[in-house]
């Protein structure tokens, strides 16, 4: 049996001539209809169930230039392919550039691929998908696939980017991140998730290094004697952590640290500072999200949306609407305090309890409570431009 990898085929190209059946919820044919995407036997496309979140990651993935995955063709006859493994993030793709379903853009706009930027457009198009192609009887083609999935576990991502790309870059790489005897993996295990076996660290270290483009990264340095780069990446980035933020806490591990280090390494931080302040925000019955807790002070502690933080419960708001209201029939003002200090017509209009939102009177950044006492209700217009100030 032959298997070839590709390494040229676009997005474009594999969504030429592609045709979904509605009626049989199938993708049909691509590759300028060389390729049969759903062969009969195979089961129906299901990325689109479940509110689609599945064909939406794929299409994500592409704008964000994480690859989507290896995906296998088997070589039925000079021209005809039949896709064996990929079918449903082909279809998701051939769907979307046909305008079968949309994404939201950066400010939750519904997108589709014919109303969006040219550049998205080319982005998604010139994209590149690994495709290995098969060539063999079906026993050899079915004994390739018993060899990639070791005892009915499928081999990951990076064990099959390791089995393309082998050679002495990815022999080096693994004696150094894939040793389970490395003394450094016990530090490293505060800062990244998985294990040494499955090939986790060092899809994390080629992740930071190549900045998500780990393919990319391992074709160009697939012959390579050395992993100077890769090593001397990783560790800046794992020294920078350790040193910014003294303590180690569970949360921290499997972060985004190589998009962080980038972002905020060349500012500088007090350690004793930060590390008060993590504690005080992991003390803080208010914040929701501890993993968001680095990021944000990282960002000089303005961004409150990482933490999460709580919002007022229903009982609280309507106990401070029901106080808040008969005050202010009382006086014949408005229930809002800021239309009731204005001067047009709603300083003595009376909202309803779901016209109005919960307000911290001191922010919360501030060291506002989210309780009772630190609760009032505004109507919604002026809770808004109180948020955006
Ligand atoms: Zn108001």
């Amino acid at each position: 049996m032959n298997t070839i990898l590709k390494t040229d085929i676009t997005v474009k190209a594999i969504c030429d001539g592609f045709i979904y059946n509605e009626l049989e919820g199938k993708g049909l044919f691509g590759l300028s209809g060389k390729l049969t995407i759903q062969p009969e036997y195979q089961r129906n496309y299901i990325y689109a169930s479940d509110g689609g979140k599945k064909e939406v990651a794929v299409i994500e993935s592409i704008l964000k230039g994480y690859p989507i995955g290896l995906i296998y063709f088997n070589k039925v006859s000079e021209k005809n392919l039949e896709v064996l493994d990929g079918q449903q993030r082909i279809t998701s793709v051939g769907r979307f550039v046909t305008d079968k379903f949309a994404i939201k853009d950066e400010n939750g706009m519904e997108q589709y691929f014919s109303g969006m930027a040219k550049d998205k457009q080319d982005k998604i198009l010139k994209t590149v998908l690994l495709i290995y192609e098969c060539e063999g009887k079906e026993s050899e083609i079915k004994e390739w696939f018993r060899t990639i999935n070791i005892a009915g576990v499928p081999l990951n991502n990076q064990e099959l980017l390791n089995a393309v790309y082998s050679g002495p870059f990815v022999t080096l790489c693994k004696e150094e991140f894939s040793n389970s005897q490395n003394a450094n993996i016990q530090k490293w295990s505060a800062y990244v998730s998985g294990s040494a076996n499955r090939q986790e660290f060092l899809e994390c270290a080629l992740d930071w290094v190549s900045r998500g483009s780990i393919g990319d990264y391992m074709s160009r340095h697939r012959f390579d004697k050395n992993i100077t780069e890769l090593k001397k990446y990783f560790n800046s980035v794992i020294d920078w952590v350790s040193s910014v933020f003294t303590d180690v806490e569970s949360e921290m591990r499997g972060l985004e640290w190589g998009r962080l280090y980038e972002e905020y390494h060349k500012k500088s931080y007090n350690p004793t500072k930060v590390s008060a302040e993590v504690q005080k925000l992991y003390a803080d019955p208010y914040v929701k999200n501890r993993k968001g807790v680095f990021e944000y002070i990282l960002g000089s502690s303005v961004d409150t949306k990482l933490l999460e933080v709580r919002v007022f419960d229903e009982a609280t708001k309507k106990s401070v609407y029901a106080t808040q209201t008969t005050a202010a029939k009382t006086k014949g003002k408005s229930n809002c305090p800021f239309c009731a200090i204005g001067h047009d017509a709603n300083k003595s209009k009376i909202w309803g309890l779901d016209e109005m939102d919960a307000d911290h009177v001191a922010a919360w950044s501030k060291g506002g409570a989210t309780s009772v006492k630190n609760c009032q209700m505004l109507c919604k217009t002026h809770n808004k431009a109180k948020g955006n100030r």
